[in-house]
């Protein structure tokens, strides 16, 4: 099938995420990929791009990594797919003992398919945890103006995006939003006024959920560690759960294993999803403590009655499985270590030297620079992306934020190709001349 054919068969039928569809089936020709390979992707025109965003988070160790291939064909030559329902495989049991072993503090694993039910079996957990254990008023959840926790419902209920929160308002379950620890007036703002809603309200509340260091989808917006430390001790102080949504900042995003490692702390309830396998299957997990998962024990009224079809799936536990050895083997945290500075002078430099570019912040393998403060629907960002689409780069933004998460084990020659396309692109809209 040609490339036009396949344009017009997408338009006709396909329903995109996140986006303005009568404008992009009027304007927009997307790029038809039919290759991807390490930090790149292959358009059917030709045309090579470089990945600047992992493909939205996922590709950490670049695209078809062989080795992660050669795990998914021989997982699925003797066992696809089985459900964990009275059942259980190798790649599932090992799976959880590494992750475990990895993060210290927890003891069980509770597989689910993607980043929003990760949240979502976290929520449920907690919220059934108090309903069960002498705590039943304690079914409100804390969360941070500008948090993304994912799609389904109880995941919307604890975001704080307004533009993906509001229509659905009449059906979300009320939380408590404090401000973001990233606004201007500082993480100790924001944390008084958690400090405060857990002392006035302990027997209401039945987690702080954050997304620790990293608020990915409010726009790459940054924040100390000692806010996640301060949440920490206050919720220990009244005994409540702290749920660390690791979906975009885990798996050495920020340059450690996961973004609490940097804050130093270990939370009740950790979720992972995204780059846990690698770009290759839809698999997540939640991570829970001895604490949490005692919880649940005794008859069968107190389980927790929650699973996905593909809860465990032997094809995503396997390739998760081989993520983990290949940051190991290749010291993928020690990669990040050593090209971070690079990703931050970068974008400093581009801030510092491109009008109208602004508030430059980087961690790990994180970069990114505002055009302006229109939020998730202002324009600024796309033109940038055309500008760089010229230039060989897919560089999705949200709205007026420009931002790179590329692969972590991206090749130098390519970062700097990288880095480089977004400064001329970045140059190209602030001149004019795209
Ligand atoms: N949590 C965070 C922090 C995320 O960034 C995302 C997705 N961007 C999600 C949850 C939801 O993940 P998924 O899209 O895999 O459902």
């Amino acid at each position: 099938m040609d490339r036009a054919d396949i344009v017009t068969l997408d338009k006709r039928h396909v329903w995109h995420p996140y986006t303005a569809m009568d404008e992009y089936i009027a304007k927009t020709d997307p790029l038809v990929v039919v290759r991807a390979e390490g930090p790149y992707l292959y358009d059917a025109d030709g045309t090579r791009y470089l990945d600047a965003n992992g493909s939205w988070w996922v590709s950490t160790l670049g695209h078809r990594h062989p080795r992660l291939v050669r795990a998914l064909t021989e997982q699925a030559g003797s066992l696809p797919h089985t459900s964990l329902a009275g059942v259980t495989h190798e790649p599932a049991a090992r799976l959880a003992q590494e992750l475990v072993a990895l993060a210290p503090g927890f003891s069980r694993v509770f597989y689910s398919d993607n980043g929003s039910t990760a949240v979502e079996v976290a929520i449920k957990m907690a919220a059934q945890y108090w309903a069960q254990n002498g705590r039943p008023r304690r079914t409100r959840f804390i969360t941070l103006s500008g948090a993304f926790h994912g799609e389904t419902i109880g995941a919307t209920s604890v975001g704080g995006v307004e533009v993906f929160r509001d229509v659905f308002g009449p059906l979300l379950f009320d939380v408590v939003h404090v401000p973001s620890p990233a606004e201007p007036a500082g993480w100790e703002h924001a944390f008084a006024r958690v400090e405060a809603t857990l002392r006035e309200h302990p027997d209401e509340i039945a987690a702080v959920i954050l997304e620790p260091l990293i608020q990915g989808a409010a726009g790459m917006q940054m924040y100390a560690p000692a806010f996640v430390r301060a949440v920490r001790e206050a919720t220990r102080a009244v005994d409540t759960f702290l749920i660390a949504d690791e979906v975009f900042t885990g798996m050495g995003r920020t340059g450690a294993r996961f973004a609490c490692d940097l804050a130093g702390v270990v939370p009740d309830l950790l979720c992972l999803a995204k780059a846990l396998s690698g770009g290759l299957m839809p698999f997540a997990a939640t991570l829970a403590t001895e604490r949490v998962f005692s919880g649940f024990g005794g008859g069968r009224e107190r389980a927790l009655y929650y699973g996905h079809s593909y809860c465990g799936n032997p094809l995503g536990a396997a390739v998760a499985r081989e993520v983990l050895a290949v940051y190991r083997d290749e010291d993928v945290l020690g990669q990040v270590a050593r090209k971070a500075p690079k990703v931050k002078a970068a974008f400093e430099r581009m801030a510092g030297t491109i009008p109208g570019v602004t508030r430059p912040r980087a961690l790990g393998m994180v970069g990114a620079v505002d055009l302006g403060s229109g939020g998730y629907l202002a324009s600024g960002g796309w033109r940038v992306y055309e500008a760089a689409r010229r230039r060989g780069l897919y560089l999705r933004p949200m709205g007026d934020t420009v931002y790179i998460a590329p692969a972590l084990n991206i090749p130098d020659a390519a970062l700097d190709e990288l880095l480089a396309g977004v400064e001329a692109s970045l140059l190209a809209v602030a001149s004019g001349r795209t």
